[in-house]
């Protein structure tokens, strides 16, 4: 049987979650990179990648040089062995083989022979009114009756900056929030005052048909999606976003179940999609079917948030995706870890996930006795969910359409920072080998915020976020896990300073 016949999952999925408004790693922790005497074969005077931080924190902007790695370098180029990258205070300023790249003098050099090399991380779909606890969705599972919903906000308001260190332990140096409250550009003011931060992105959003009480109850007086009814005021709702200084735009679920199926959410996303080039947004969407996918790709929206699960992808969908360069976020770990594992508290985390998530949050989900779980043959509809979504994922790596890789995190189950790693790794299981998958959270990642000239590859003029990695990434994504250290804007780290407080 054809897996698009199993089932119809988009009114239960929505209801629950799409909706809308939508360390020390792994493995070894890292020995610090040799040290070559100066003179040595690399012919470069040699620094610890320690005194670089230091003195980078101290702003004087050295430059550094990261000398004898295996360089990947999130464009989906072949490695090159025994690469110089040349650091120069927060950008990259030249990248090749040992012996092409000419050091300034009083360069520090630091040697990673050994080690890999590859671009900091870039999450494309995180909510951060989301925690990640069981208490933070009473849309899904109602427990405010133990944590009022103003009680799990205040949680969230005051457990930013471990949140934004747990990004950094995991390596992930981007994030893209896909829309909510003010709240969400708050985040991004905290993390640009902080340098244990990674970069956030904020999409203005979710623009959406749906009644934003729908959703989710208010936060801090903010309302989570920017409901709009017509044209008019989906353009009026972008513009807003542009005094907000938005970084891009999210459209939620303009058709589906709670929507009223008299708008006309095509006329809608033209207007939204007119004026966000206006401005210079980039326009990401939540869709999970397939012929508002089609529809939505025809008026030309610049990525896809999840993917249709009701069918198939068709070769003309395809050719349609492939031929207007949209790029698709799959999202495979929510349909997983907020489906099926909250639920059933089976959740296998990552050693990565182990060390750098929040341990207030992983514990939460012990805290509560029995759920209201949905009924078996839900829960055996969410297998499909599974398999189709893969099953689609690879159709569209087969047919040459830029994957990027998002977590969904903040939903139930999902960790801020190193659920990243868990999204790979099921990105792979569908069939995405690892060095698109690299690609997927990198620059395609980049591209999905509008923000591919600035970061998403080692290349030179880019910022310079970066991570030195202990294990062939290339022969199994689990490696990425085992991070060396972090560089994010020419600062060089331990991943262990970004480890969240014990409990
Ligand atoms: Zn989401």
């Amino acid at each position: 049987m054809p897996e698009t016949e199993k089932f119809n999952p988009v009114p239960f999925l929505s209801a629950l979650c799409l909706a809308l408004t939508g360390c020390e790693p792994a493995g070894n922790p890292a020995d610090p990179p040799s040290e070559t005497p100066a003179g040595a074969s690399s012919g470069y005077a040699v620094e610890s990648p320690t005194t670089a931080a230091a003195s980078n924190a101290a702003g004087d902007a050295p430059v550094t040089a990261l000398v004898g790695g295996i360089l990947i370098d999130g464009t989906g180029a072949a490695p090159l062995a025994d690469a110089v990258v040349l650091i120069d205070g927060s950008e990259i300023a030249s990248v090749g083989a040992r012996g092409e790249v000419a050091l300034p003098e009083g360069t520090r050099v630091v040697e990673i022979g050994g080690k890999w090399l590859v671009p900091g991380l870039i999450d494309a779909h995180v909510h951060f009114m989301e925690s990640g606890r069981i208490y933070t969705k009473p849309g899904q599972i109602d427990l405010t009756h133990l944590v009022p919903y103003d009680e799990e906000v205040a949680w969230m308001q005051q457990r930013v900056p471990v949140t934004l260190k747990s990004y950094l332990c995991a390596g992930v140096t981007g994030a893209v929030s896909v829309g909510g409250p003010r709240f969400e550009y708050e985040v991004r003011e905290q993390a640009r005052a902080r340098h244990d931060a990674p970069d956030v992105y904020v999409a203005h959003g979710p623009v959406t048909l749906v009644p934003a009480a729908t959703l989710f109850p208010p936060f801090d007086g903010d309302v989570s999606v920017r409901s709009v009814t017509d044209p008019g005021s989906a353009a009026e709702t972008i513009r807003q976003g542009a005094q907000w200084e938005a970084d891009l735009v999210k459209t939620g679920y303009l058709g589906g179940p709670f929507a009223d199926q008299e708008k006309d959410y095509a006329a809608m996303h033209e207007a939204i999609v007119a004026e966000s080039a206006v401005h210079g947004f980039k326009v990401t969407t939540h869709v999970t079917e397939l012929e508002p996918a089609r529809t939505l790709v025809e008026l030309g929206v610049d990525s896809l948030q999840h993917l249709p699960l009701d069918a198939s992808l068709d070769a003309a969908f395809l050719e349609l995706a492939k031929s207007s360069g949209v790029v698709v976020v799959p999202t495979l770990a929510v349909w997983r870890r907020n489906f099926v594992d909250v639920y059933d508290r089976s959740f296998d985390l990552l050693p990565i996930e182990e060390q750098c998530g929040d341990p207030q949050v992983i514990a939460s989900w012990h805290e509560v006795g029995e759920l209201p779980a949905p009924p078996p043959e839900v829960m055996e509809m969410y297998g499909g969910v599974m398999a189709v979504a893969a099953g689609n994922t690879k159709r569209l790596l087969d047919a040459g359409v830029p994957l990027a890789a998002g977590s969904d995190t903040g939903n139930l189950g999902l960790l801020h920072g190193p659920s990243l790693h868990y999204e790979l790794k099921l990105l792979g299981e569908a069939g995405v080998p690892p060095a698109e998958l690299i690609v997927a959270a990198t620059l395609h990642a980049a591209m999905v915020a509008g923000q591919a000239d600035r970061v998403g590859s080692i290349e030179p003029g880019k910022q310079a976020d970066l991570l030195v990695i202990e294990a062939d990434p290339l022969a199994d994504i689990g490696n990425l896990q085992a991070i060396g250290q972090v560089i994010k804007s020419g600062v060089v780290f331990d991943p262990a300073t970004f480890l969240p407080p014990a409990e």
